[in-house]
């Protein structure tokens, strides 16, 4: 898979994405990612990629030249359109099922903002989808970029060490992760439980799914109600017991 970044400050996002998990995944090729410097594509000696609002108010605004130039670029060096989105407070917000959804395409672009955000024209000529990160504001794209790659790229076979190690977190299932342990088996007086400790992996699992449900009831509760959830886990949760 190919992202590549549409940004002000590359420099920023490579530092972040040529760290850990995705800086190793993208130097055993697994995952590119490449970060664009949109003043390359400015088109005046002071390298300008922003100008003041038609209709006043405070602010600067991205002109809409040098992004559609960048990626133009970018489209010609990939020979097709890759799937185009603007990180904006404006968009859906970004979730679990979305990522999956994202980490199917095999070229993805990202159009990080800044000042007030962009031109409308050239998102409406190009965007295929706005997407935010949380209903506040940020200064800048890179925050919602970097976030985003971050989290599709643990969805790419080989990038994590254990591909399936992702389907028993939170949100993959619609439910949050059970809580977990790590040696030593108690810590200032405070014991593991000891179904965790009996190697019976039956009971490992069973405990594990009730702790799940348990967890995204008292932390997410509005998670539930489309969780998938089998009718003695809904009994259980309408009765109180067991799961709050
Ligand atoms: N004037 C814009 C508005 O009210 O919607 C906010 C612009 S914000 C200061 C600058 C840039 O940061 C945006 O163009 C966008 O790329 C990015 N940004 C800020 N908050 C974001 C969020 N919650 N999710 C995704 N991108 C965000």
């Amino acid at each position: 898979m190919r992202i590549d970044i549409i940004t002000l400050f590359p420099e920023m996002c490579d530092t972040v994405l040529n760290e850990s998990v995705i800086g190793r995944a993208r130097k055993k090729g697994i995952m590119e990612i490449v970060c664009h410097q949109l003043r390359d594509f400015a088109f005046d000696k002071h390298k300008r990629v922003d100008d003041s609002t038609y209709g006043g108010g405070m602010g600067m605004l991205m002109m809409a030249e040098p992004i559609a130039l960048c990626f133009e670029d970018i489209c010609a060096q990939l020979g097709k359109k890759p799937h185009f989105i603007y990180l904006s407070p404006k968009g859906k917000t970004l979730d679990q099922k979305k990522v999956r959804e994202l980490a199917g395409y095999d070229n993805l672009c990202l159009l990080c903002g800044h000042y007030e955000g962009v031109d409308q024209r050239v998102l409406d000529m190009y965007v295929d989808e706005e997407i935010s990160i949380g209903d506040y504001v940020l200064t800048g794209g890179e925050l919602p970029a970097l976030v985003l790659t971050d989290s599709v790229c643990r969805m790419i076979p080989g990038v994590l060490s254990d591909d399936l190690c992702f389907e028993e977190e939170s949100h993959y299932n619609g439910l949050l992760e059970y809580p977990q342990y790590t040696k030593p088996a108690e810590w200032r007086g405070i014991a593991v439980p000891e179904v965790l400790l009996s190697g019976h992996h039956a009971n490992i699992e069973k405990w594990r799914r009730a702790s799940s449900v348990s967890e995204t009831a008292r932390l997410r509760p509005d998670m539930l109600d489309t969780a998938e959830l089998s009718d003695k886990e809904k009994e259980q949760l309408k009765k109180g017991t067991g799961y709050n």
